[in-house]
């Protein structure tokens, strides 16, 4: 992207060659664990379309991609603290498999935990979550998420798929988005 439509509002927290090693080091580890088991991965939309492309194809396993849309945030930078499911996986892609549910980042682990919640009721055999990002915070729903790329502080990022408003998503590296910004 051209520095000069992002360098003055996003601080680069992950370089992209810094995510690329975060994501080998990741599907190294899946490929392994589910190798055996053709596992059927749901992407939360539409922040872990990114993370999930690239994670897929470093996994050269037979696997199902699904996808579901939650929403949180409105346009803010504060979660909401409602979780809404639009969008929901095949039932018949999820039902008596091992999922792995992924998302761009886990914060309150409220859209997580509402997803779970959708998973099982349709008969997942196995949930295990995935995230790109980790924060570093307490929470109460989802307190630690089984995989993760990469743990941050209590920030708001942008890029690799994350948002402001609609906006940073095609960013191809992780930022800070400074507070003059928002
Ligand atoms: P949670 O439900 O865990 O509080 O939040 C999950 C959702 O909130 C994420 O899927 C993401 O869309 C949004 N979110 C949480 N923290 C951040 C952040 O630092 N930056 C951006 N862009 N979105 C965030
Ligand atoms: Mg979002």
């Amino acid at each position: 992207m051209d520095p000069a439509m992002d360098s003055a509002t996003v601080t680069p927290l992950l370089t992209e060659e810094q995510i690329r090693l975060g994501l080998e080091r990741l599907a190294r580890e899946l490929t392994r664990e589910y190798q055996n088991d053709e596992p059927c991965l749901v992407a939360c939309l539409r922040g872990s379309l990114v993370f999930a492309a690239d994670l897929i194809r470093r996994m050269p396993i037979p696997l199902r991609i699904d996808f579901l849309h939650a929403s949180s945030y409105g346009a803010g930078t504060v979660s909401s603290g409602t979780v809404e499911l639009r969008l929901l996986p095949e039932p018949d892609e999820v039902r008596a498999r091992r999922v792995i549910l992924l998302d761009d980042i886990l914060d309150s682990g409220r859209t997580l935990h509402a997803a779970r919640l959708k998973l099982e009721s349709v008969g997942a055999r196995e949930i295990r979550t995935c995230v790109f990002l980790e924060k570093r915070i307490e929470r109460e729903f989802e307190k630690k998420a089984d995989y993760r790329c990469f743990e941050i502080g209590d920030e708001f990022v942008v890029g690799y798929g994350l948002d402001y408003a609609g906006r940073y998503r095609n960013l191809p590296y992780l930022g800070i988005l400074k507070q003059d910004a928002r």
